[in-house]
């Protein structure tokens, strides 16, 4: 492709976005295809000669598009949003042009800057304890997805506690070897039930334990102090050394918030447990005064916040925005220093080079997007987006509230989230007719494909979530979801 077809293709390529989101509540939510569709679309082996990006675009148009989910659509109510926003797209397409991998700052000194100084701006704006800013001890960084800021995390914390907990009991060089050998099948993380799976994930790759505490709809799915502290004591009294936490903001399945104050309380005399908070959709929240209470309790009392701008905050994947008030236990963990990585700059400790602070070596230009979503939008831009949103939200639980003889609401709602069963005729919440008028209420949905929605099963309840979020969504598309939800739901139960 030589710069004039680029250009051409470029402004063609631009066009075609704009329509597609200008079609967008035209669009089926969920593509209309069959497994292995796409197999029977294509070729076998990739073309031997070059093509005309014509030719190729007409197939992106006609076998690749159709296959494809339309997360943006007023009918994505599923999982959590996964945002986007044309100044978000522009900080990509520049991005994608500079294709410079900034694992150090003079790999591109732009890209190491710009990073620090917007996530430094972003915890403010949240109102992050002073701890997580770069002016002191901590430090803000892009990671990929919350699932690799809490393995980074986890990679840190054992170490952390590894050196500072175990083997800086022994005196010569190999009774720490050998009490660090020993140690490392004892060590265990913790989180509760609710806690999203990426957590037990990272325990699974750093190997090793991992304890989910229980939580109970009484106290709204929240990890509370008492219930830490019996798991803590119990899991020491069998020799076992507790080294990590996650503490949710914001849990996956019901938005469920742990008491971080009490968290912080239990673990006081637990200096080397690592505490991450695991905000990746309600985070974004934070960006509205109102919303900050559900910071009470964090203060300079733990190790770690992240945050997914790329869920509901108008950047698009990926953009997660993970804090630590320490970043040399980040670097004591990961830095490695190969002869072929030194340099002069470096080498005075005058920059922070990223690749210390995360798993990977490359790291692509995620500031630049973050960073003109910023611009463009403003605080005051982005918490419209956020209230506007939740309000859309809050619209559908309110049409819910208001059928108690047909829906039962599951957890308390919460940021735009509902959680909620079709009760059977008779019945009540929770129970296995409930469940199963509820299943079948899912699948019909499913099946129908006009709207996308996920469920989950908290406690034994199955039970549909609808959630918004997206910058395309709208009060008018949120009431005609509700009507035909509700339209299922009567059918269905009285089959
Ligand atoms: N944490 C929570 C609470 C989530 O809901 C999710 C995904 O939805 C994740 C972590 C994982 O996010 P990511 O895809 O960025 O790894």
């Amino acid at each position: 492709m030589d710069p004039e077809e680029y250009r051409k293709a470029g402004y063609a390529a631009i066009d075609y976005i704009i329509d597609y989101f200008k079609t967008m509540d035209e669009r089926k939510v969920v593509a209309d295809v069959e497994p292995g569709y796409l197999r029977k679309l294509l070729p076998t082996e990739m073309p031997a000669e070059p093509e005309k990006f014509d030719d190729v675009h007409r197939d992106f148009e006609s076998k690749i598009v159709p296959g494809l989910t339309n997360w943006q659509s007023p009918n994505f109510l599923a999982f959590f949003p996964s945002n986007v926003s044309y100044p978000s797209m522009l900080g990509e397409l520049y991005s994608s042009a500079f294709s410079a991998p900034g694992f150090n700052w003079i790999c591109s000194p732009a890209m190491t800057e710009l990073e620090t100084i917007v996530l430094d701006w972003l915890a403010k704006q949240m109102a992050l304890p002073k701890c997580f800013l770069s002016d002191g001890e901590g430090m803000g960084i892009i990671q990929g997805s919350a699932s690799e800021s809490v393995i980074t995390c986890m990679v840190a914390a054992r170490d952390r506690y590894l050196r500072d907990a175990v083997a800086a009991k022994y005196e010569t060089e190999e009774e720490k070897e050998e009490a660090i050998a020993s140690a490392r099948g004892k060590l265990v993380a913790f989180a509760s039930d609710q806690t999203h799976s990426s957590t037990q994930k990272a325990a699974l790759i750093a190997g090793v334990r991992y304890i989910a505490i229980p939580t109970s709809a009484e106290e709204e799915y929240a990890l509370t102090g008492a219930r830490l502290e019996a798991a803590l004591a119990e899991a020491e009294a069998k020799g076992l050394m507790p080294f990590f936490l996650t503490a949710s903001m914001g849990t996956t399945a019901v938005v469920a918030i742990d008491r971080f104050g009490e968290i912080a309380e239990v673990t006081k005399s637990r200096p080397q447990l690592w505490k991450h908070i695991d905000a990746a959709y309600a985070g974004a929240a934070l960006v509205c005064p109102e919303h900050q209470h559900m910071l009470d309790g964090v203060e300079d009392n733990y190790d770690s916040f992240d945050m997914n701008m790329h869920k509901w905050l108008l950047v698009n994947f990926d953009a997660s925005c993970m804090y630590v008030r320490r970043r040399r236990d980040l670097a004591d963990a990961l830095s490695v220093m190969p002869p072929y990585l030194r340099n002069s700059v470096s080498d005075q400790g005058l920059v922070v080079d990223f690749r210390d602070y995360q798993l990977p070596l490359g790291r692509r230009f995620r500031a630049l997007k973050v960073w003109f979503v910023m611009r463009t939008y403003g605080s005051s831009g982005l918490q419209e987006h956020i209230r506007r949103t939740s309000k859309i939200g809050e619209l559908f639980t309110e049409r819910v509230r208001a059928r108690a003889d047909l829906f039962a609401i599951v957890a308390k709602p919460r940021l735009g989230l509902t959680v909620f069963q079709v009760v059977a005729p008779g019945s009540s919440a929770g129970t296995e007719a409930t469940n199963a008028v509820s299943k079948k209420v899912a699948a019909r949905i499913e099946k129908e494909g006009q709207l996308y929605l996920t469920s989950s099963t908290v406690h034994g309840a199955f039970a549909m979530r609808v959630v918004t979020g997206s910058p395309w969504a709208t009060e008018g598309a949120m009431e005609e979801a509700y009507a035909y939800i509700e339209k299922v739901a009567e059918e269905e139960r009285s089959e």
